[in-house]
């Protein structure tokens, strides 16, 4: 057979292939209803220490990115100004609450820099894995980019949601998935998934949405959140009668491009990814990485090995917590991945159980 032709059926059975390891891996309806149950429960006890308190999730258990047992992301907004309210504060008071109420593990943080409630439940029959979630504080810039990443997910649910979901588990199962310990944040991950999408790939798979203009004019303070300009087309009926992509390209054949790109083409040393503007220089953001060695600056020289801006908080590099060591691996995984992908095109199936070994 012609070799184009048996890459061709490659390429399908690989989209194919990951279609098939996602699926089992989305959460259950009853996972998704426990967790729901338990953010009411929170809820209507914190709302005893602060009756204009709410309780919002963020994160993988709503931007259509989460897997089976996956933490809980929850974040407390307090709508009432005069309350007054102190956030290192808040969360030594619902720590204690929640210990006296709950069957809880609690472990408040309240000098973090940004301080948070950890709660976590012992796994048990009805829930195996038990639960594990952070409570943060009025952190309204997570709950819109969270609906920034939904709203990507919408537009091309299929490939959007596979691709992700599976570079989520590929990075979980090979331990670059840890932020603590110098590499990336799903979150980080994720966002590397959305500039390819809208900046690497010609023609586009998605659109760029904080750039396409609102259809109405929007006042100043609608865009503007924490002096954070947060607007973006978030309108998806329009989107799915007037855009539509050209790119018609297999989810296997964009995984690979996608490991080929960051393997080969992204220039990691003086490039930064931005969602929101393509591919920026680290010089033209200050984001520097050969400056002195040696004491503190040998921590700052650290944190901008590999630079991901955030959406929304642009000075912000998401991928601050990569080490120079734990940028080496990753680098090292995406070329694994690529040569697996690449040199091995008879079966797809072992390729993915492969990768993911
Ligand atoms: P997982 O299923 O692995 O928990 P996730 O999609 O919930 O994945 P996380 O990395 O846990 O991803 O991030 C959850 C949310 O926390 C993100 O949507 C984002 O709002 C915020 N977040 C996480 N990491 C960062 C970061 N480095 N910088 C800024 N915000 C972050
Ligand atoms: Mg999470």
């Amino acid at each position: 057979m012609h070799p184009g032709v048996l890459h061709r059926r490659f390429l399908n059975d690989l989209s194919s292939s990951l279609f098939s390891f996602v699926l089992p891996l989305l959460p259950t309806n009853e996972e998704l209803t426990v967790k729901e149950e338990v953010r009411g429960l929170i809820e209507k006890l914190i709302k005893t220490i602060e009756p204009s308190a709410r309780l919002l999730s963020f994160g993988s258990s709503c931007n259509s990115f989460g897997l089976r047992n996956s933490d809980m992301d929850l974040v407390v907004l307090i709508d009432d100004p005069s309350a007054g309210i102190e956030p290192s504060h808040f969360v030594a008071m619902m720590g204690d609450l929640l210990e006296r109420e709950t069957n809880f593990d609690v472990k408040p943080l309240p000098k973090a820099r940004i301080p948070i409630l950890k709660l976590t439940l012992a796994p048990s029959p009805a829930l195996p894995f038990g639960i594990a979630c952070d409570i943060g504080i009025e952190n309204r810039l997570a709950i819109e980019n969270t609906r920034l990443l939904l709203t990507y997910a919408t537009i091309d649910p299929a490939r959007v949601r596979t691709l992700v979901l599976f570079l989520k588990v590929w990075a979980k199962r090979r331990r670059i998935n840890s932020p603590y310990r110098g590499t990336l944040s799903s979150y980080g991950f994720t966002l590397m998934v959305l500039y390819f999408l809208v900046h690497v790939k010609q023609p586009p798979v998605l659109p760029n949405l904080q750039r396409i203009a609102p259809i109405t004019p929007l006042s100043e303070e609608q865009v503007m959140l924490e002096g954070r300009n947060v607007y973006f087309f978030d309108d998806v009926e329009t989107l799915r009668q007037e855009w539509s992509s050209i790119n018609y390209e297999p989810v296997g054949e964009l995984l690979i491009d996608f490991f080929r790109f960051f393997s080969h083409d992204f220039q990691f040393n003086n490039s930064v990814l931005s969602l929101r503007a393509g591919q920026l220089t680290k010089e033209s953001k200050g984001w520097v990485n050969d400056i002195d060695v040696g004491g503190l600056n040998e921590m700052a020289r650290d944190r901008n090995r590999l630079c991901i801006e955030d959406p929304f908080e642009v000075t912000y590099n998401v991928a601050r917590t990569v080490t120079k060591d734990g940028l080496y691996t990753i680098r090292g995984e995406f070329m694994r991945a690529t040569r697996i992908l690449t040199q091995r095109p008879d079966r797809a199936v072992l390729a993915l159980a492969e990768l993911c070994r």
